[in-house]
């Protein structure tokens, strides 16, 4: 499959991504873990990236761009791939646009993960993720938490709650997503891309994906 995942910080993107790869083999390509890894193995991409990621402020297009040009053209990427977290701006998408065509690929759609705001601040407060960045790991003290002590159940490292989880940055994020990135619902729908799925639970929302797939 080809599709990106397209919601507010909290909509789910992540477990959804992470399931859909079991379908098929397609790879999850998200920019917040790619960048997250970059920070915390000190390359410059992560040291110009870091202060930006702290604030929950969106890193520049052109950084993006730089990494996501590459990115899909690695091997891996050609059984299929689910974008999280990218494109998030209107740039971004145009930029998109072009290098996809310019690789002669062809989205299948654009799903548009929709969820109620007191359901993503929950979710937010929450979440913790394993620190060790090959892993990164999702839990959530109320849902899903991680084992014993806090530790991570896959590999036992420490899970922690992000920088940009505090309160502060939460709102800052969900701002700067209704300014930067909702706008991507009204460009995908133009593009006649958009398929947009109500998700409260992942499972269900990763079964109404691959239904559309098939259709
Ligand atoms: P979220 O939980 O907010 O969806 P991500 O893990 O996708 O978080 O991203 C974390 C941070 O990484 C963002 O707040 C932003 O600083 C940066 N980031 C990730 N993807 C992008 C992107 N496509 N464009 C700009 N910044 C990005
Ligand atoms: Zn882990």
């Amino acid at each position: 499959m080809r599709i990106i995942l397209l919601g507010a910080p909290g909509a789910g993107k992540g477990t959804v991504a992470k399931l859909l790869t079991e379908f098929d083999g397609s790879v999850q390509i998200s920019t917040g873990d790619i960048l997250r890894a970059a920070v915390k193995e000190g390359t410059p991409l992560g040291k110009e990236a870091k202060g930006y990621m702290d604030r929950g402020d969106l890193v520049p297009d052109s950084l993006i761009m730089k990494l996501m040009e590459v990115r899909l053209q690695e091997p891996d990427c050609a059984k299929g791939f689910i974008l999280d977290g990218f494109p998030r701006t209107i740039p971004q998408a145009e930029a998109l646009k072009t290098l996809l065509a310019g690789l002669k690929i062809r989205l299948d759609f654009v799903a548009n993960l929709e969820v109620p705001r007191d359901v993503i601040l929950d979710r937010l407060t929450t979440r913790r993720t394993c620190s060790n960045p090959d892993c990164q790991e999702i839990y959530n003290i109320k849902s899903n938490p991680p084992g014993p002590g806090g530790v991570c159940k896959k590999c036992g490292s420490p899970t922690i709650q992000r920088a940009d989880e505090t309160e502060e940055a939460i709102s800052f994020r969900l701002e700067t997503y209704n300014a930067k990135t909702a706008p991507l619902i009204g460009f995908y729908g133009k593009e006649g891309l958009l398929k947009t799925f109500v998700s409260l639970s992942s499972k269900d929302t990763v079964e109404s994906i691959k239904g559309a797939l098939k259709a």
